[in-house]
């Protein structure tokens, strides 16, 4: 058996609609409902494409109705703070390394900023991935139950808060059964070094729209053993950034070796 989730991340009003407009036909068409991460009040230049989308609210409370998965996707996706994070990397962060207070008022503003526009979610994932303890207990302070992160196997409750693994940054490879989360941005698309993306995405649905659930089946599993899954978060984070690198370079070598001896004979 296959579960597999499709979220795409950085929804806000200035995104680049023309890009999101081309995912939403194909999601409509396969009938996927997929985990939509809005941004609050986005501050991301990045993410400031457009002209601002008048609209965009009501549509996301639209989407919401029709059965579409809405989450808070960080407040300002400001990524201005440096701080030791739980799965992710060295690198900027909106939230990674601030105190409890600060981590918390930021979270308490998305919040309202969502429920202004009449968007209520107890969901969360944060810009990068990136995160830390602090994170997790201002959210469960703030009456947030789920984020879409973590690396480990299974689900598992981390200070209050459900953590639904997402092991990939992209649309991952599909072999075995299990558990997937294809994350997508659909604003990247028009970028030459990320233009496989929408290719991947329309692959996913062309081969795989029957194994597509939303973030609600997708979260109802067995909760892993806290210690377990921590464990199993560690090992994948030190394979990811220690044992497959390694493997890819030999995995080159390998097929260089490969093709100057076919030269040679
Ligand atoms: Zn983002």
């Amino acid at each position: 058996m296959k579960k597999i989730l499709v979220r795409f991340d950085d929804l806000c009003p200035t995104m680049n609609k023309e890009q999101w407009e081309k995912a939403k036909v194909l999601l409509k068409q396969y009938d996927v409902k997929p985990l939509l991460g809005v941004v609050p009040e986005c501050r991301d230049p990045e993410l400031l494409i457009d002209k601002e989308d008048l609209h965009f609210w009501e549509e996301m409370r639209s989407l919401q109705k029709e059965g579409y998965t809405l989450a808070m996707h960080g407040c300002f996706h400001e990524c201005i703070h440096q701080g030791k994070t739980l799965v992710s990397g060295p690198g900027y962060s909106e939230f990674a390394g601030r105190s409890y207070e600060d981590q918390y008022a930021t979270i308490k503003k998305g919040k309202e900023i969502l429920e202004e526009h009449g968007i209520h979610t107890t969901i969360f994932f944060a810009p990068r991935h990136s995160y830390d303890l602090n994170t997790l207990k201002a959210l469960a302070a703030n009456g947030f139950t789920h984020i879409s992160d973590g690396k480990s196997h299974t689900v598992w409750n981390r200070e209050g808060i459900l953590c639904v693994p997402c092991r990939s940054s992209g649309c991952p490879a599909i072999r075995f059964n299990g558990y997937y989360t294809a994350v997508f941005h659909a604003h990247e698309w028009v970028r030459e070094d990320k233009a496989f993306a929408y290719k991947e995405f329309v692959s996913l649905l062309e081969n795989h729209h029957q194994d597509i659930v939303d973030f609600n089946e997708f979260a109802s599993r067995k909760e892993g053993h806290p210690f377990v899954q921590m464990i199993s978060e560690k090992a994948f984070i030190f394979y990811e950034n220690h044992i497959r690198p390694k493997l890819s370079a030999l995995h080159v070598l390998i097929k260089r070796r490969g093709r100057k001896n076919g030269r040679k004979t």
